[in-house]
């Protein structure tokens, strides 16, 4: 077991890809459309094409307040951090901008269980896979980076940088449920 268990927040504790989806399928019509903006999710050009297409002003603020809409809390996966929580230390290392990754964890009522160690790209001035960022949150918990675990959907940027910085890493092959949760 071990001492700390740190998570990634996109498509591994939330389901954004999904929520993603959602929000396209309630605002265009159009598949092209949707899949046009899909393909630049991530990319600063998301928000002119979604601005250019839907005729009307759409930003990053209202992307994260759009997104944090369709996360909804789930009340098994939270006792089952909870219960986890209770074994060992909790923690979130999330890329994204402060603003929507603690909309999305508000949401979906994670913030406070994470609270220890909730390390946001956006608000530290580093990203994964730069091992610094975990570094940061092992500190935040006291722990050494072996005595950590951290879960994430992305080989390329969870498992690399969490490897690099000496944690134990597990790959989220789609987004934690509580059962998921209570096998760790
Ligand atoms: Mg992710």
């Amino acid at each position: 077991m071990p001492r700390a268990v740190l998570f990634d927040l996109d498509n591994t504790l939330v389901d954004r890809d999904r929520a993603l989806r959602e929000l396209l399928a309630d605002h265009f019509a159009d598949p092209q459309d949707r899949a046009a903006l899909l393909c630049l999710d991530g990319d600063p050009r998301f928000f002119v094409a979604w601005s250019e297409r839907a005729r009307r002003p759409f930003s990053q603020q209202d992307l994260a307040g759009q997104l944090a809409l369709r996360i909804a809390p789930d009340p098994e996966l939270i006792e089952a951090l909870g219960e986890l929580g209770r074994r060992c230390q909790l923690g979130l290392v999330s890329n994204g901008g402060s603003r929507s990754q603690r909309a999305k964890l508000r949401a979906a009522g994670l913030e406070e269980l994470l609270g220890a160690a909730l390390v946001v790209s956006g608000e530290v001035g580093l990203q994964k896979p730069d091992p610094e960022i975990f570094w940061l949150a092992c500190r935040r918990l006291v722990r050494e980076p072996h005595e950590c675990l951290f879960i994430g959907d992305q080989e390329a940027v969870d498992g690399v940088g969490a490897r690099a910085a000496g944690l134990s890493f597990q790959l989220a092959r789609r987004v934690l449920d509580a059962e998921t949760v209570r096998g760790l």
